[in-house]
């Protein structure tokens, strides 16, 4: 296809965008339309995490497609029931709502506390949450960010909502009060940075908000389905929270969100939470299928395995170049530049030629890397090699 910056201008300015137009995917590999090939280390914001196009999700929607699209959110659906079950069966939790976004389920999340806080704590609707957070970009799901910024945008925000530091207990127990209901937060900060809620941290959180009787909300939509090695982060740290949300990945790169929580905190009644879309049988079959992807055997000590050599080749290419080394949980890592050169590296990766390389700078002195959860080991070590050239281009000062 041909291709004019001009004929964007029916689009909204919401994002910069580079002047190509992808035309195709398949697995780790994206190509554009002049057919240039890009190895994709974002897959949409870890959204596609069997990569691009997997047969699986091909099968699921041509097959569904065929058979029943939406009979609207009023009635059951064979895939709704199907999928729900298998998310409860591998989870902790008791009850699904399914959505749409990521920002959607937060939003149910949300009104979920707040109604079991009218029924349990006197009317209590505050949710703590965490200084440079991301939660989406609904009113209340930006006002429950910590996104420098976002509090005078769009003001005045939804109220509510008191910011704790991450890893830092003290600083949450400072912000309990009569009107607090739950505590919010993402196990592994992903557009904060790629910064991980500790283990003991977590752990510390649970038996806090144990004490005071209020809710633990995981928003697992970036760290969730299989991203962080285990098929949910909050496994990671031997604990169970009250309520988790998930997206991004549970879709395999379709619109598909879920909300979920544990038996005694789904005070839902008819006419307080649905969505015309919600739990539609297309989606719902996707998620099933990702889901039974990530279940096989083999599929998830795999996940660990790349994950552990992902950091490891991040690590040496960090000493290669006196950079300042990597953190992460599974496959959800950040190289540490030590110096604000991200855009610039996203940038040159993908203009290079004849290969690109897509990547993202979440901030300017770290690259984010979310690949499919089945990257091969092969993809990594050419990831890897781009980027050495890379760095050494752009320190060198031969890339501009
Ligand atoms: C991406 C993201 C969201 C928002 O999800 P959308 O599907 O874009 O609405 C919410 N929380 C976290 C942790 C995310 O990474």
């Amino acid at each position: 296809m041909e291709f004019k910056p001009a004929d964007a201008n029916a689009l909204m300015y919401i994002t910069p965008r580079p002047d190509i137009v992808f035309t195709e995917g398949r697995g780790m590999w994206l190509t554009d339309h002049n057919g240039k090939a890009y190895l994709d280390f974002m897959q949409g914001w870890a959204v596609n995490c069997l990569g691009h196009s997997p047969q699986c999700i091909v099968d699921a929607l041509t097959t569904q497609a065929k058979k029943l699209i939406n009979p609207s959110p009023a009635f059951y659906n064979q895939p709704m029931l199907e999928f729900a079950n298998l998310l409860t069966e591998n989870s902790c939790f008791d009850r699904v709502f399914f959505a749409n976004s990521g920002a959607e389920a937060n939003e149910g999340a949300i009104k979920l506390a707040r109604k079991w806080g009218k029924q349990h704590k006197n009317g209590a609707f505050e949710i703590i949450t965490f200084d440079h957070s991301f939660h989406g970009r609904t009113l209340a799901t930006m006002s429950a960010s910590g996104k420098p910024g976002w509090d005078t945008i769009f003001a005045p925000q939804v109220a509510g909502f008191p910011k704790a530091d991450l890893n830092d207990i003290a600083s949450v127990e400072k912000c309990i009060n009569a009107n607090t209901v739950a505590v919010m937060l993402e196990p592994v900060q992903g557009e904060g940075g790629v910064l991980p809620a500790s283990p003991e941290f977590m752990q510390a959180l649970r038996a806090l908000t144990k004490k005071h009787q209020i809710l633990l909300i995981v928003d697992e939509v970036q760290t969730g389905v299989g991203r962080c090695g285990e098929l949910f982060a909050y496994q990671l740290s031997d604990i169970e929270p009250d309520i988790m949300t998930l997206a991004k990945g549970i879709g395999g790169g379709v619109p598909l969100a879920a909300l979920l929580c544990k038996e005694e905190v789904a005070c839902f009644v008819p006419g307080d939470q649905g969505g015309t879309y919600c739990g539609n049988p297309l989606m719902t079959a996707v998620g099933t299928a990702v889901l039974k992807e990530l279940l096989s055997p083999g599929f998830m000590p795999a996940v660990r395995e790349k994950s552990a050599y992902l950091s490891s080749q991040l690590n040496a290419l960090s000493d290669q170049f006196g950079l300042d080394g990597e953190r992460g949980a599974g496959l959800l890592r950040a190289l540490k530049l030590g110096s604000d050169i991200g855009p610039q590296l996203v940038e040159a990766a993908r203009n290079m030629n004849p290969l690109g390389l897509l990547l993202n700078s979440p901030r300017p002195d770290l690259l984010r890397f979310m690949p499919a959860l089945n990257v091969t080991i092969a993809e990594i070590d050419q990831m890897i090699a781009l980027l050495a050239e890379l760095i050494r281009q752009v320190k060198s000062g031969e890339a501009v």
